[in-house]
């Protein structure tokens, strides 16, 4: 038993970690982390790979971006950011085209050379030719925000592989309203904060759990674990809710990733690093190539290989890596049945986005983090 103990924070992603850190230094708490993978920082995690000198994202490409000068502030306080400025090309029948759809893209496809003014025109005869008002579905959704040309070339194709699912079947919900820029505006971002940590994801993770009073348990399972938390120790949990309550209610629903790892004995593989496949007959839907992520360490910017990995998007099944939620009314409604369960125990905070079933960026992670903490706080420092 692990006497004394006040906090058990399950899972070291950005989520658990900031909490970690925040319970540790400002409230002078004992904390264990317990993390099942054999190395901290959940699904932002890079490293170097040790044949190349290049730093690769483990899970996908890790771009950090912000509009929150909270969370901006404090994540800089654990490492430098670059300037890097996110950009993304989309391959499609063998054109490389800029994503998201700006007017180099509209000009490209359509082989025009419109205004501004006149690619708005354009695109709003194309999308009223569709003739959606009121849209019922993902692919509704998307027809209606670009038009079906622009859809059937760069969103069908990739969002039936990503989801494994035709568009028309998947909830509108699932997608936002998808950008569409009338200028040469090529960045992917639009947060004034944005970068990669020039050391690595991997050391600010470090930093933010190095404090004296965070103790580490690596290649540990919280269910291997819990008979040993006293049952006063407050337990923030940021894995799958509905694996915490043995999947009390059925599965929540998530689509996986395979990661495809290639050394490529080339200097520069595609030019940047994240490029788009679209087309439905590529069975993947994206090749990230990670040197291109740190121009200014010149060394293994230069180096004669280069490290790039294809991903599958693929069904998830229990035990595999959970990465998107499926967030259509039949699993939201499962998981409020878990939330509402984890909400009646006293010492048991379910968060991160795992345990909230929600696709959260990085800076959405770490921002309600800190609002968590905030609340900690106040209950223990009245
Ligand atoms: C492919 C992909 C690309 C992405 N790219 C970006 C991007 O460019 N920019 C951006 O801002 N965001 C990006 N994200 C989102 C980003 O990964 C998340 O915002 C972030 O990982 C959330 O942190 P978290 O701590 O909530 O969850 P995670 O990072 O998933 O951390 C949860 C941790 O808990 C551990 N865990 C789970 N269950 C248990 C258990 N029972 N016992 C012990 N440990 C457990 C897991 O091993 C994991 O380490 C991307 C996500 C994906 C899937």
């Amino acid at each position: 038993m692990y006497s004394g103990l006040s906090y058990c924070i399950v899972g070291s992603g950005f989520s658990g970690s900031v909490l970690a850190e925040r319970i540790a230094s400002v409230l002078n708490k004992k904390v264990l982390v317990v993390e099942k993978r054999s190395h901290i920082g959940g699904n932002s995690f890079s490293d170097i790979d040790q044949a190349t000198g290049i730093e690769i994202h483990k899970y996908g490409s890790h771009i950090f971006h912000t509009s929150n000068t909270t969370v901006w502030d404090y994540i800089c306080k654990f490492g430098e950011f670059s300037n890097y400025q996110h950009k993304v090309m989309a391959l499609f029948k063998q054109r490389i085209y800029q994503m998201p759809i700006n007017l180099k893209t509209i000009n490209d496809f359509f082989n025009k050379n419109l205004s501004p003014n006149e690619a708005i025109d354009f695109l709003n005869k194309e999308i009223s030719s569709c003739g959606i008002t009121n849209p019922k579905n993902l692919e509704e959704k998307a027809i209606s925000s670009v038009g079906l040309n622009l859809y059937n070339a760069f969103i069908k194709g990739y969002t039936r592989k990503q989801w494994g699912k035709d568009p028309a079947s998947l909830s509108a919900d699932i997608i936002s309203r998808l950008p569409v820029r009338f200028n040469y505006n090529a960045n992917y971002f639009n947060d004034p904060y944005q970068g990669i940590p020039l050391d690595g994801y991997g050391q600010l993770f470090d930093r933010l759990l190095s404090h004296r009073n965070i103790e580490l348990r690596l290649n540990t399972s919280y269910e291997e674990m819990a008979q040993y938390i006293p049952p006063d120790c407050m337990i923030i949990y940021t894995g799958m809710i509905d694996r915490l309550f043995d999947y009390k209610f059925g599965a929540l629903e998530w689509r996986s990733l395979n990661f495809e790892w290639e050394t490529k004995n080339l200097s520069d593989y595609q030019g940047t690093s994240v490029v788009n496949y679209s087309d439905e007959s590529v069975p993947f839907t994206r090749i990230h190539e990670f040197k291109h992520y740190h121009p200014e360490r010149t060394e293994s910017f230069h180096a004669p290989q280069t490290v790039i990995s294809r991903e599958y998007p693929i069904a998830w099944q229990q035990g595999a890596e959970a990465f998107y939620p499926v967030n259509d009314t039949y699993n939201n409604e499962r998981f409020n049945k878990y939330l509402y369960k984890a909400k009646r125990k006293s010492n048991l905070i379910v968060t991160g986005r795992l345990g909230l079933y929600k696709y959260w960026d990085m800076d959405t992670a770490i921002e309600n983090a800190l609002k968590l903490f905030e609340r900690l706080k106040k209950s223990e420092i009245p």
